[in-house]
């Protein structure tokens, strides 16, 4: 009797947990498995260009955005989103907004660039919108022991999620707790130029505090700041740092 109940309840019980063993391993091997769709995005590159000082195009197949437009020599119109950090001039430039927007280019923006622009959607730090297929969080981006870029006006950075790969443009901002809270960025855009923003020493410090995978500096070459610069910050930065010359581009 104890056989016959053995036979009738482990054996089907047994039989029954190789089988669901089976179906968890299927998913991994099987040729139309969920993860075959994310691996064609992955791998797509995702392009980073620099136009010189606080300029960026980030582009992935046809998703083209532009941060912070600055005299461009060329009008594509082929943005299909731009971002704009706040409202100084070498970040806010209607005339090349005009040259990179296109029908249907979305903007989002600080709240002032907003107003003054007359179009797009506000965002405030710490908000997440979507938008032309990517997502966007705003990073406060402040001096906190200097006038240029006050906290109380919510000027903002940028983690855009493109492709697969989480790229973060700090805008005119020193370190602050909310950049060293940032995690997982693939490419951390930081300005080394000093005096508005991070120099080259605090910026290094800034990247062994967040631990970016790379790095690649900005706000030198006009304005302020120069080479010089974004090469120290090449040299202390404890991640993998490219300087790039005005036009260039680094894919990822
Ligand atoms: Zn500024």
């Amino acid at each position: 009797m104890l056989i016959r109940t053995w036979i009738l309840t482990v054996l089907p019980a047994a039989f029954g947990l190789f089988f669901i063993g089976c179906e968890k391993q299927l998913p991994e091997s099987h040729p139309s498995a969920p993860t075959e769709t994310t691996e064609k995005e992955t791998a797509m590159p995702v392009t980073v260009q620099w136009f010189g000082h606080a300029s960026f195009r980030l582009s992935n197949g046809d998703t083209v955005i532009y941060i912070d437009p600055w005299k461009l020599s060329d009008a594509p119109h082929n943005g299909s989103l731009v971002l704009v950090s706040h409202s100084h001039h070498d970040h806010y430039s209607a005339d090349d907004i005009g040259e990179v927007a296109g029908d249907g280019t979305e903007i989002i923006a600080s709240a002032d660039v907003i107003k003054k622009h007359g179009s797009g959607r506000a965002i405030k730090p710490g908000q997440t919108i979507e938008a032309a297929g990517v997502r966007v969080t705003a990073v406060a981006a402040y001096n906190p022991a200097k006038q240029f870029h006050p906290k109380a006006n919510n000027w903002v950075g940028f983690v855009v999620e493109i492709g697969g790969k989480r790229i973060y443009y700090a805008g005119d901002t020193d370190e602050t707790p909310e950049m060293k809270a940032l995690t997982n960025i693939d490419l951390a855009l930081l300005p080394v130029g000093g005096t508005y923003t991070m120099n080259a020493q605090e910026a290094a410090t800034a990247v062994s505090h967040f631990q970016p995978k790379q790095a690649l500096p900005y706000h030198w070459g006009d304005i302020v700041g120069s080479r010089k610069d974004a090469e120290q910050f090449k040299k202390q930065a404890s991640c993998q740092v490219t300087v790039l010359d005005p036009g260039g581009s680094m894919t990822l």
